[in-house]
């Protein structure tokens, strides 16, 4: 079975005010960065379609919903809809056209489980909203699609489900939503003192989530460390039907908004090991806020999914859509050239701090 990459045209161009962090170029960029590299083909192409509101309202408030679609009507959201839903706030604004991506990455996480039930390995980048709250907006997610994704594949009669979360926030609305549901279990590895404060290591949800805060500076060999001997012994014990990876790109190096200094080589490879663990596979984008190196991770991830070969530079065309990317967020000095040139970082490895063997001995404690 082909792997199936899902995208859409309506992520083009952003809905988003300059100065927001997900006002940079996106699924954009990986689509036609795919595109350039030949990677994109009808056989591996499918469209996200809109989830409709009695979807949405599965999971989420109807009264949310409807706020949301009165922000897209243009409407500038009241004070009470600003107060009770969280939109029209600096974090997460209003805007024509915001809707129809919430509910495309909704849409897409469904078709991504029924698709992955019928053999698939999917791909969905403009999924992963982690931190989506049934009747808020949180962190830049205003629907929780990786709830959807979850919920599909138990509705396909699943019982051991792994939902593993590499994006450098933890992932507070997936662990909660599914607190008290014994067929998913969560893991996630986040840097530790950031946004949104919670996923302590002591932190166990409803018993089945493992979390793993990890000091700034996070290298390849501390990630790949935890792999080795907390997240994939987990994951064999469990011996999970399905396993669902929320792939943000914001624990790599170069990321304005986290402090984690992984290779996307490390992230890849951990992508690779943890699908391997189970028969029903979806990878899920996230955050990511560098727009070189969120480009450049997600096509390469892509490119492994589907079995390519990589170019060690990169073809004209593709350095080109690197080349005309921009970030408000980003020193021009701290742009590295390698970024506009290549798919692949080099390795970043380094000294196992105290930290990381404090958070293994803590995990094989267990709870
Ligand atoms: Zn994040």
């Amino acid at each position: 079975m082909p792997a199936v990459f899902l995208g859409a045209d309506r992520y083009r161009g952003s809905v988003f005010p300059d100065h927001h962090p997900l006002a940079i170029p996106r699924i954009a960029t990986v689509l036609d960065l795919c595109t350039a590299l030949g990677w994109l083909d009808p056989a591996h192409h499918r469209e996200c379609p809109l989830a409709t509101d009695r979807e949405l309202a599965q999971f989420h408030d109807a009264g949310y919903i409807a706020a949301l679609h009165r922000a897209d009507a243009g409407g500038i959201p009241s004070a009470a809809d600003r107060a009770q839903y969280g939109i029209g706030t600096l974090e997460n604004p209003a805007a024509p056209g915001l809707f129809a991506r919430a509910a495309g990455a909704v849409g897409g996480s469904i078709l991504a489980a029924d698709l992955a039930i019928a053999g698939h390995v999917v791909f969905h980048p403009a999924g992963g909203m982690h931190h989506g709250h049934p009747s808020r907006a949180r962190g830049f997610c205003y629907f929780n699609d990786v709830v959807f994704a979850l919920r599909r594949l138990e509705e396909h009669g699943l019982r051991r489900i792994a939902c593993v979360d590499f994006d450098a926030h933890h992932g507070d609305g997936v662990q909660e939503a599914f607190r008290d549901d014994p067929r998913v279990h969560t893991v996630s590895i986040h840097e530790a003192g950031r946004w949104p404060y919670t996923g302590a290591a002591e932190d166990r949800g409803g018993g089945r989530s493992l979390n793993l805060p990890v000091p700034e500076g996070c290298n390849d060999t501390e990630f790949r460390l935890l792999l080795d001997v907390v997240v994939c012994p987990a994951l064999q014990r469990l011996d999970p039907q399905a396993v669902v990876v929320v792939c943000g790109t914001d624990a790599l190096s170069g990321d304005p908004l986290s402090r984690m200094v992984l290779s996307n080589l490390a992230l890849w490879e951990a992508v690779d090991r943890v699908l391997a663990m189970a028969p029903v596979r979806i990878v899920l984008g996230g955050g990511g806020y560098n727009p070189w190196t969120l480009a450049r991770a997600w096509t390469g991830l892509w490119g492994r999914l589907r079995g390519a070969d990589f170019p060690d530079v990169l073809p004209p065309a593709a350095q080109a859509i690197l080349g005309l990317l921009q970030c408000d967020l980003i020193d021009h000095e701290a742009i590295d050239p390698a970024w506009r040139t290549t798919l692949a970082d080099t390795r970043n490895p380094g000294p196992v701090r105290g930290a990381i063997h404090a958070l293994i001995a803590g995990a094989s404690a267990g709870p």
